[in-house]
């Protein structure tokens, strides 16, 4: 089958290939643009606003899936597929796995699959997505559309192989996108006809609900392959360049303390203080009061016996190099206030000298003469 043809195919069978997965993935980085085409239309799709414009309930809804949809991607792709930070039922998992779907990130598998390599090889050559080693667009972007990362290697990810539900899932990833985005363009027929006072219509939630959701939903996502091993400070010294970051955090409830996550994956959480805003994990310890997931898996104390120490050698460092600093302030303020004391000091006993030159004789003379004559 051409190239052109079996790029379509993969559209609806995402394992679908005339070569084997390994070697597909031994092909150098390239844009395979048939096999995009789908990502390019969920961007394009948002012009759409042009036409639908804007009513507060769809508005309102894009926000809410947004945030539903990155809990999503954090709390199940990442925090549950890719690492097992917690446990649920089979039936569970599927639910979970369904939801996924929604996200139009691609299959769990996959997404896991990926997800673990970046762990294996961060910031390495191997990293697909990494700034440093491809540059920020590649790893923010470019990485999606290159044809050797869309095969899914099921040998990587056997825990979750194994289960048919799942394989099925990621497979035909294109099934749930499709049923979510339909049923908000049906949501909005229905709402258009039963209140009509709201002004929304089936184009304008599938434009809001769907397409620029999922858009800001992706590049959110991706903020963590670019931004997280760039921006913010690293509490440990891991061998890759991975940061902390609060705003990072806000924008992917609780992601963003990547560089904490990096040093420490099997805890459920990624704020691993209170004062580090950690929404995902709110959410999955709610969940597990449902009886929903349980099993949550804490940050151990070693852990945090390590940041501690880290904190006491950078307090230190940052106490030797500030008060070095003043010293160095203080040497600049005080060696020019002495240098021109001294300069001044040295001017006023020449002054003295030339005086005591000037008035010796005279002295010498009264003393000499006194010494002469003492009763003159
Ligand atoms: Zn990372
Ligand atoms: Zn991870």
């Amino acid at each position: 089958m051409p190239r052109f043809l079996s790029s379509l195919v993969q559209w609806i069978d995402s394992d679908y290939s005339a070569v084997s997965p390994e070697a597909i993935r031994g092909q150098p980085d390239g844009v395979n643009f048939v096999r995009c085409i789908p990502f390019i239309v969920l961007h394009l799709g948002c012009l759409g606003v042009i036409w639908t414009g804007g009513s507060w309930v769809a508005v309102w809804l894009a926000v809410a899936l947004y945030i539903m949809r990155m809990f999503a991607v954090t709390g199940i792709f990442h925090r549950y597929f890719s690492h097992k930070t917690y446990s649920t039922s089979r039936f569970g998992q599927f639910m979970l796995a369904l939801w996924t779907g929604t996200t139009v990130q691609r299959g769990a598998l996959w997404w896991a699959y990926h997800h673990r390599h970046h762990h294996q090889h961060s910031d390495e050559p191997e990293d697909a997505h990494s700034p440093h080693v491809h540059g920020f667009l590649w790893s923010h972007i470019g990485w999606i559309t290159s044809k050797r990362n869309f095969p899914t290697d099921y040998s990587k990810v056997k825990d979750l192989a194994k289960y048919p539900e799942l394989v099925w899932l990621n497979r035909f990833d294109i099934v749930v996108p499709v049923v979510f985005a339909a049923s908000l363009f049906l949501l909005g027929r229905y709402l258009e006809t039963a209140a009509p006072g709201l002004g929304t219509s089936g184009a304008q939630l599938l434009v809001w609900g769907f397409f620029i959701s999922t858009t800001v939903l992706f590049h959110g996502t991706a903020s963590i392959n670019s931004f997280t091993h760039l921006w913010g400070n690293r509490r440990f010294n891991t061998t890759d360049d991975s940061r902390n970051s609060f705003i990072l955090a806000l924008i992917t409830l609780g992601e963003g303390w990547h560089n904490n996550h990096h040093r420490y994956q099997a805890a459920t959480r990624n704020g691993f203080y209170w004062w580090e805003i950690d929404p995902t994990y709110y959410g999955l310890k709610l969940l597990s009061y449902t009886g929903f997931i349980w099993g949550l898996k804490p940050v151990p104390q070693s852990i945090y016996d390590e940041a501690a120490l880290t904190a006491h050698h950078d307090t230190i460092h940052r106490f030797s190099v500030s008060s070095v600093q003043h010293e160095i302030n203080t040497l600049r303020r005080v060696v020019p206030t002495a240098a021109a004391i001294a300069i001044a000091t040295v001017q006023s006993t020449e002054v003295a000298e030339q005086l005591q030159t000037k008035d010796r004789p005279a002295l010498n003379k009264d003393v000499a003469e006194q010494a002469e004559n003492p009763l003159a």
